[in-house]
Formats: C-alpha cells, structure tokens, sequence
C-alpha cells in the first residue's frame, strides 16, 4: 500500500491534509561530533563498527548528508495532550532518514533535533545535548531491561548552539544543540490514526491501518475486513498492556503518557520528562508541568493507557463500527491488566504458585513501601537475600533500602516485622529453595537502573566536554540484572542532593 504524501516538498509549517507525511530536509550543522554509537544497533543494522567511524556515517546521522535514492519525510499526527485534543502535532522534531532491513527485521532510522518540519508549530526542531543524553542512555537501557521500547543508534552534538527557556535552570540559556538518531519498527503512535478520524478523512485513515496491518500485524491476514480491524485493535490494546506492566515491574514513569506519545506497537517512545521511582510512590510523576493534577503519575499509568486505548478505539470506529465489540476489548484490557499485575508482582516476591491472599500480601507491602519512603529497585533486589526461616532478620536485608532515618518508628518497624512474618509464611508454600528463588527474582527485579541523578551527572560532565560518563553508564545499564559489583556505587539511593530533581524535555 502506498501511503498518501504531502505534495508539497519544503519545511514551512502548515497544517497538512490528506496526507500521512511530508517530505523534508535535515538542516546542516556547524560542527557535528558523535559522541556515542550502540554497538547492539549497529549489529541489528548490519553495520560494523569500521562503518561508524566513516564520513558518511557522521554525516548521515547528523542530518548533514541525505543518502542517495533516499527521502527523508516527517509524519503527520495529531493527539490528545493531558487530556485535551490539540489537533495537528506531527513530527516537529523528528526526520525519518530511511528504512533498512536486516536479518529480516525492518528498521526506520529517525533523527530527532535535525531541524523545522512543516509540524514544528512555534518551536525549532532542534534538541538540546540534556535531553538527548537522557533519551539516547534510558532508550537503550529499556531494552536491556526486558522492556518493549524504540531504540537509539547514536548520539551527537550539532555544533550549534540552541536556545531554550529552560525550566532547568530557571532562565533562558543557550545549550548544546544535539541530533539522537532514533531506531524502531515503526513510529506511528495512537495520534497518527486520531488526525484522520477527527478530520473525518476515513479514506487517508482505511489507508493508514491498512498499511499498519500489512506491514506490522500480517499475521492478521491479507484480507482485511471489520474484524480485521478488530483484532488490530485487540493486539494493540495487548501490547500497550504489556508494555505499561513492564513500566510498573522496574518503576518507569512515562511522564506524557499523551495519545501522540504512545506507540501502535506498544514500544516506549519519546523519552522527555521520563522519570524512575526512587522512593515507592504511587502518586509521583517526573513531570513538573503536571504537578498539581498528576494526570501521568506512576499508579495512574494503567488508567491512562485505557484512556488512551479509549480514544484509538474512537479512532477506529469509521472501520470497526460496533461499539459493544470495541468496549469489549477495553473492559478486558481492565481484567486483563488486574491479572498481568498481580502476577508480575508475584514474580518480584519471588511467588511462582498463586495462592488466595496474595494480593492482599502485595497491596499491603506497597502500602508500607510507601509509608517508610523505600527505594523501589534496591528493596526488590535485596528482598531476594530474604531468608524464609528468619522472617525476624528480614528488616535488615532491606534496610538499605530505606530513606526513612535509621530509628524507624516502633510501629513501622513492628508492621515490617508483620509483613515479613506473611511473607515468610506464604513461600512455606512454594517449593523452592531461597537459592532458587533468589536466583528467579534476580531477572526481574533490575539491580541497576538509570536513576534521575545519575543521568544528571552524565548531563553535567558532558556539558563540560566530558563525555566519559555516558559510556560507563551505557555498559553499565547494557547489564542491569548483573552483580556488577565492580559498579556498587551505582546501586544506591538517591543522594540528598538530587531530591526532586528531575531531567525535563525540552
Ligand atoms: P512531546 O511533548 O515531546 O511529545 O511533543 C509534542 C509535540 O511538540 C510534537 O509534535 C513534537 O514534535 C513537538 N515538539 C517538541 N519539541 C519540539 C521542538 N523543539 N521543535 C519543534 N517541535 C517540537
Ligand atoms: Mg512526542
Ligand atoms: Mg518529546
């Protein structure tokens, strides 16, 4: 299927109808330098690393260089923002170069910060060197935690300067421009297929899924019919369940769960104000500018993706017409996701049977997490050092994990000891030695992950031309399930300092 293009061939900004994409052109930079290529992409491209050292590769990945026989273009989108419709988005900051297949896999290779596209609205269409940093190290350590995402190829600076008001640092500064070139499948959101529907166009939309499923979802058929589109939507709605029990398992906060943000694949993408759980903390977003709703706060992130789903559903009508069909998928994404939780919960308990009650066990852990701000990643990762036969030892495996001071109230203190006592009950019932089980919970619960403030030292030394950081925390986090004890220093709390400190998108 061919997709509808913008006719017209330039990056003015305009409001683009009928069409799927514009073609565009990267803007040339002054300077580029690359500051990190991923080894993994490179192979999953069928590039070596001699390849990445070449003119050509710098250029290309910079925008400063367009392939032959190649068109770059930036997609049409639209979305709902906080809740909001806001009608026309698109890739304001996005140039997709080209796609490339190899060892069967299809790969669309973007740059994000190559310059205006017709979707670029009142901003630039350039990054600064901060968030792509952040974007570039938390893409890549996604997928090395198990979790479904986009990912990155390389990271450079443009050698401009670019200009942000900054809520970083309280004033408007120039910063270092930079150009993530970006990796995935594909890069349609919920908010491609919303832009047609809410513009009535059910032509440019039937043209749009059809190609999603022939090229994404073929194992649905090659003759497409209403329940075709039904079964499209039933994956996606899987998908992004999967996806967000990924998010909740290592304590990954989106930060803009909006529906133009959110991937037909069910891969994360766009990693702006992202954020992780330091202390457990159902209410937290990374978010400042979604401080005093907290639409996309950690514990609301099921919900959001059901409202999001919600308004594809929408979306989708023209072709699907059956409204009770379409809530059905939307009330199973609800049962569905009440049970992937409870069982990926049990598997960071170490749980392998399922035993009435547990629930219970984990509702009241995540309470008492709370209550004694516990960092998440450390108290799953040492909770595997708990021993079933010493339930009354089982504060000191965990207390590391505590921001809480030492002297823990009385009473917190005696309700860990209840918890622990439960906890110690329930696995008489599973029949796993604590080697085993330990072991088991050491894959899913990650030793290391890319905690706010160490992507903020990253950012710090690399303002400063140091670029060092970056790649020990690259193969640090390749690895987030290894002792790694060569990199304790990693694998502790938050320090004073960086309490709420969070990156931002910009
Ligand atoms: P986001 O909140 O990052 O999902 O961005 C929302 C919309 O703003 C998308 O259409 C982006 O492409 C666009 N956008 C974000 N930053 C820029 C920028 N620096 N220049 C142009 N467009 C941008
Ligand atoms: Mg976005
Ligand atoms: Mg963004």
């Amino acid at each position: 299927v061919a997709l509808p293009a913008d006719p017209s061939l330039e990056n003015t900004r305009r409001q683009v109808k009928n069409s799927c994409f514009s073609y565009v052109t990267p803007k040339k930079t002054a300077n580029p330098e690359l500051l990190h290529v991923s080894p993994e992409m490179l192979q999953n491209l069928g590039l070596t690393e001699a390849d990445s050292k070449s003119e050509t590769f710098l250029k290309v990945f910079t925008g400063n260089q367009v392939l032959p026989n190649t068109k770059p273009y930036a997609m049409c989108y639209g979305g709902h923002q906080f809740g909001n419709w806001a009608g026309q988005l698109g890739d304001g900051r996005a140039i997709n170069l080209f796609e490339v297949e190899h060892n069967s896999q299809p790969w669309i290779l973007q740059l994000k910060g190559a310059g205006e596209t017709p979707y670029s609205r009142t901003a630039d269409g350039l990054a600064v060197l901060r968030s792509s940093i952040r974007e570039y190290l938390c893409s890549e350590a996604m997928y090395h935690l198990g979790v479904p995402t986009t990912r990155a190829l390389s990271l450079a600076l443009s050698g401009n300067k670019v200009l942000r008001d900054v809520l970083y640092n309280g004033n408007s500064a120039y910063e270092k421009g930079a150009v993530v070139a970006r990796v995935s499948p594909s890069f349609l959101r919920f908010g491609s297929y919303q832009i047609f529907a809410a513009r009535q166009d059910n032509e440019t939309l039937k043209t749009l899924v059809d190609f999603t499923i022939k090229q994404h979802f073929s194992h649905l058929g090659n003759i497409i019919t209403p329940e075709t589109y039904l079964e499209f939507f039933k994956e996606v709605s899987e998908l992004t369940l999967d996806m967000i029990v990924h998010w909740q398992r290592v304590g990954f906060v989106h930060g803009v769960m909006n529906t133009d943000n959110m991937s037909i694949l069910g891969l994360t993408i766009d990693y702006g104000p992202y954020g992780w759980l330091e202390g457990f903390d159902y209410g937290w977003t990374p978010n400042t500018t979604d401080k005093q709703h907290k639409r996309y706060r950690y514990g609301n992130q099921p919900n959001i993706g059901l409202w999001n789903l919600m308004q594809l559903a929408n979306a989708l009508y023209p072709l699907i017409e059956d409204v009770p069909a379409l809530e059905g998928v939307l009330e199973a994404y609800k049962t569905n996701f009440d049970i992937a939780s409870l069982s990926m919960m049990r598997s960071k308990l170490g749980l392998r049977t399922e035993v009435d009650g547990d629930k219970f066990l984990v509702q009241d852990l995540e309470e008492q997490l709370h209550v004694t701000e516990t960092d998440m990643t450390i108290f799953f990762r040492n909770l595997s050092d708990f021993k079933k036969d010493e339930p009354f030892n089982g504060l000191k495996a965990v207390e590391d994990s505590f921001y809480m001071p030492k002297e823990v109230s009385g009473a917190i203190e005696e309700k860990w000891n209840d918890w622990f006592q439960r906890y110690a009950t329930r696995l008489e019932q599973e029949p796993f030695s604590d080697e085993e089980r330990k072991e088991k919970m050491n894959t899913v619960n990650p030793k290391y992950v890319l905690r706010n403030y160490m992507a903020q030292l990253a950012i710090d030394a690399a303002d400063k031309g140091n670029y060092k950081l970056i790649d020990e925390l690259f193969l640090l986090l390749k690895q987030p399930y290894s002792e790694q004890s060569e990199h304790q220093k990693w694998f502790s709390k938050r320090p004073e300092w960086a309490r709420n400190k969070v990156g931002c998108s910009m």
